[in-house]
């Protein structure tokens, strides 16, 4: 990789649509709620969990998972612009079958080799220029451990009375990252 600048993104809600196909399959009592934190598994019914864990077990339900608007076009950009794509995505350990699915759906939807899947939940322990997620956690553990990168919060219900440290911009949808990308290199030119 060498210089190459490095794009960390997130998986679930950045680059597919996990909670709102799950809520549509499976959670009546969330549908067109916006839930307000990030944890939804502790605000629905003790039967929705049941269902949302059963459909969460099936390997399918993790390969036919739909893409994120817009995000095949901002991955392109992205390249274009001279970004190495990785992608830091905490698992889902009640699935055994889980990350081999992870690595085909990436790998299918937008070309990414699986040694560029990271998986777990430090992703402040990796490093990059450009850190895309939308979990208020790995944004504010990120954000201050790269000072000098581009931390962008994919806008959701949930992160927005985040804090941001200076190094941080929202992005409201994939539609956005034409702005993202110019608030990177302006930064670099400051
Ligand atoms: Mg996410």
């Amino acid at each position: 990789m060498g210089l190459e600048r490095i794009a960390i993104l997130d998986c679930d809600e950045v680059l597919c649509t996990l909670r709102d196909t799950i809520v549509a399959e499976c959670v009546p009592s969330l549908q067109g709620v916006e839930v307000p934190i990030w944890d939804y598994f502790s605000v629905v019914t003790p039967e929705e969990l049941v269902a949302m864990r059963t459909r969460m077990k099936d390997p399918l339900f993790w390969r036919k998972l739909p893409v994120e608007p817009g995000a095949q076009a901002g991955v392109q950009k992205l390249r274009a612009d001279g970004f190495h794509i990785v992608v830091a995505t905490a698992p889902y350990r009640s699935n055994k079958m889980w990350g081999y699915e992870r690595y085909g759906w990436l790998a299918k939807h937008f070309d990414i080799d699986p040694d560029d899947v990271l998986i777990g939940n430090r992703k402040h322990l990796i490093d990059g220029d450009l850190f895309i997620d939308d979990r208020p956690e790995h944004i504010v553990t990120w954000g201050p451990s790269h000072p000098n990168s581009l931390v962008v919060i994919k806008d959701r219900s949930y992160n927005r009375d985040i804090i941001p440290s200076t190094n941080t911009r929202r992005m409201a949808n994939w539609g956005e990252i034409d702005c993202i990308i110019e608030a990177y290199h302006g930064r670099q030119t400051r």
